[in-house]
This record gives C-alpha cells, sequence and structure tokens, in this order.
C-alpha cells in the first residue's frame, strides 16, 4: 500500500504552546523551528501575533528564518487579527471559528449566518492585501457542529474562490476514524481545495483519526512534538510518522529525515520539563525493547518477526532484555557473542536455568547475567578445571545462597 502526498502542519510552536508546560523563549523557539526544519516538516505554524506583544515579534523572526519549512500563523476569524498577522511576513494565515452550538453560545456569540459574513470579509480581505499567501479557514470544533451548519458554512467560503485550504478540526477529541472519515469525504465531495485535520487526543484517537483523514482525502495533518497542546494534546508528530512509516516506510524514509527524531523530541522534552514518555511512539525508552525469550529468539533470527518498525532507519537500536525469568538461552547466546564469550550448548543451557531461578527469587541485572554467562564460558571453565576448582561449582554454590 502507499499513501498519496500529504504534508504535515507542525504545530508545536502553536498548539504546543497551549500545553501547560510549555513557556517558549524566543530562542527557544527559533532552537525548536530549525529542528523541525532539520527533520523535514513542510509547515510550522506559530502562535497568534495577536496574543502578546513577544508573539508578534516572534512571528515576525521566524519569518525571516532561512528554512525549507513554511512558516504560518494561526489566528480568530477577526479583522484586527488579519491585519496583523498580513503585518508579519508569513508564508500562510490559518483562520479559525467555532461553529459547534457550544462555541457559538458560550464562546463568541455568533450565529451561522453571521459566522459566514465574518468569514466572507475577512477572508477576501486577506486574499485582496496578499494574492500569494496559502490561506485557511477551518472552523473549530467540527465534530459537534451539525453537519448542515458546516457544509453551508463551507460552502459559503468555497464559493469567494479565495483559500487554499480547509480545516476540520476535532478540538476536544471527540470523533472516531469513522466520523473523520465521514466528514472528510464529505468536505472532500464540496471542494477541490486542500483539506487539513487537527485532532486532539482526549479518547486516545489522534493518530488514527489523522490516518483516516489521509485515507479521506485529507491533505494535511496538523501535529505537535510528543503530542503536547491542550490537556493531553493532538496527534504527536512520532505517531503519525509511526502509523505512516508502517504503511509506505520507503515514502517515508525518503520524505522525512528520520534520524533527527529523537533529537527533536529531547529537545522539546527538555523546553517543556517532561520526560519522553516510556511507551512513546518510535522515541519512547520501551519502544525497541524485547523481551519474552520467544520473542527474543524470533527477533534474533528477524527483527521483522516483532518489528514494524525498524529502528535503524531513525538511529536507534533494539534492545533485548535477558535478566529476568522469560529469557531464553537464544538470547543469552546472543549476549554471550557480544562478550566475545564461547560457551557450550549444556552450559548455556544451565546458565539459562540458573538465570531463570535467580530471577524467581530477585530483580537481577545485566551484570548478573553476564556474570554468570563468564563464570560458565567454555574457556573459564578449562581453565577453572586445570587449577582443580570449577568455577561452576563455586557459582552454583553462590545461586543457593541467594
Ligand atoms: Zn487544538
Amino acid at each position: 500500500m502507499s499513501l498519496n502526498d500529504f504534508a504535515i502542519i507542525e504545530s508545536t510552536l502553536r498548539e504546543g504552546e497551549q500545553f501547560v508546560g510549555a513557556d517558549f523563549s524566543t530562542d527557544d523557539k527559533v532552537e525548536i523551528a530549525y529542528a523541525l526544519a532539520n527533520f523535514g516538516v513542510e509547515y510550522i505554524e506559530l502562535t497568534s501575533p495577536c496574543a502578546s506583544p513577544t508573539s508578534l515579534t516572534d512571528c515576525k523572526l521566524l519569518s525571516k528564518l532561512d528554512i525549507d519549512s513554511k512558516v504560518l500563523t494561526h489566528i480568530r476569524c477577526h479583522m484586527d487579527d488579519a491585519k496583523v498577522a498580513l503585518d508579519t511576513g508569513v508564508d500562510g494565515i490559518d483562520v479559525v471559528i467555532g461553529t459547534s452550538s457550544y462555541l457559538r453560545d458560550f464562546s463568541h456569540g455568533k450565529s451561522i449566518n453571521e459566522i459566514i459574513d465574518i468569514a466572507q470579509s475577512v477572508l477576501t480581505y486577506i486574499r485582496e492585501q496578499n494574492p500569494f499567501l496559502e490561506l485557511r479557514f477551518s472552523t473549530e470544533d467540527s465534530f459537534r457542529s451539525t453537519e448542515d451548519d458546516l457544509i453551508n458554512v463551507y460552502q459559503a467560503v468555497d464559493q469567494l474562490d479565495v483559500v487554499n485550504r480547509f480545516g476540520i478540526a476535532d478540538t476536544v477529541g471527540v470523533a472516531t476514524p469513522h466520523s473523520v472519515y465521514n466528514l472528510v469525504s464529505t468536505l472532500r465531495n464540496l471542494t477541490d481545495a486542500d483539506i487539513e485535520f487537527h485532532g486532539h487526543n482526549d479518547t486516545g484517537c489522534a493518530v488514527a483519526n489523522s490516518h483516516s483523514a489521509l485515507t479521506a482525502g485529507a491533505t494535511h495533518i496538523d501535529t505537535t512534538v510528543l503530542g503536547i497542546g491542550e490537556r493531553n494534546g493532538i496527534t504527536s508528530l512520532e505517531g503519525l510518522i509511526a502509523r505512516l512509516y508502517a504503511i509506505d516506510p520507503d515514502y517515508i524514509r525518503n520524505k522525512y529525515n528520520l534520524h533527527q527524531l529523537h533529537k527533536l523530541n529531547q529537545i522539546v522534552a527538555d523546553k517543556v520539563e517532561i520526560e519522553i514518555p516510556f511507551n512513546h511512539y518510535i522515541t519512547g525508552l520501551t519502544a525497541f525493547t524485547h523481551k519474552a525469550g520467544i520473542h527474543a529468539k524470533a527477533i534474533l533470527n528477524n527483527p521483522e518477526t516483532y518489528e514494524i518498525l525498524n529502528p535503524n532507519d531513525f538511529g536507534l537500536t533494539r534492545y533485548i532484555s535477558i535478566a529476568h525469568k522469560l529469557t531464553g538461552w537464544n538470547a543469552l547466546q546472543d549476549r554471550a557473542s557480544q562478550l566475545g564469550i564461547k560457551i557450550n550448548p549444556d552450559n548455556l543451557k544451565a546458565v539459562t536455568h540458573h538465570v531463570k531461578a535467580m530471577a524467581d527469587h530477585k530483580r537481577i541485572t545485566l551484570s548478573d547475567v553476564d556474570e554468570l554467562l563468564h563464570q560458565w564460558a567454555d574457556n573459564n571453565y578449562n581453565f577453572d578445571k586445570t587449577e582443580g576448582s570449577s568455577k561452576k561449582t563455586s557459582s552454583t554454590k553462590r545461586q543457593t545462597h541467594n
């Protein structure tokens, strides 16, 4: 299976700024923007220049960076915001307005007709001021808006012929892959413009929903590094990359500089003062760790048996955990080879037995395993025999004390 062309709108410097632990300085933003560009994201989205005086100056500064990624900013559908954004030098403006009854009643207070009127005037104004700017119009809380309202708004904007891209936003994380597929398909049939999907992860569907959007004809997906954002965040860059790599590894390998991913994660994790979660896609501590003996045996024969992602493509290595009761002799043989130890099959099985027995009684470490392998090694055995005392015996004795 192959993927259609798509682009990542990387929003660590917009949605990610809304993560409770994020407080990026100007230097932080520049460093993150360069790291994102080195990875190869097509777009970098910045916080609205209307958010604060520094947001405005940072928007202007980052727009001038010598990077291949296009720089976007994200504004409310409001003429004042549009005027400020137009003056920043960004490559594109992402305009958003809420369409769900929650946002109409409790946020901006506008009816659907008023939303259409203001969208028409703001979007037309932006296009008149800059015919070359990439212009996106998105509804907010799209999945709790009625389909009739959404169609009315999108059709009215599409008829203006001024936007490059429409956005669909699962602002509260309520969507499922099925509902995303249906809504993106509906919009796909309404317009020839590009379609962007923004999905929150409150119920764990963000990556699957993003994939579903692409299969239904979306062209752009919003991500953040480590998925940071409001509440528990949005589609993580790493989750999307893992999902799409599993479908078409060659395409993803050629499209992005995958070796930069871990460094990018570490930069952002340090700045927002969190650890990379142990089970995070690709870069988590255990993402390429194998434990069970039966898994280890197969991994050693052919890693693809239990891996759909090749750690080498990301500049990472797999790790086979061997110091535990589920270990197997194949994994211990591999460890012995790493240590340059020769050990005959009978002794290897005896070591395996010892490791399991020891691990049944206490938490053991790789050093414990290495010590046993050294003690039972063919050369040690022979050496000890000539000395008249077998280390095997002393080792066995010591086991009984543990
Ligand atoms: Zn969001």
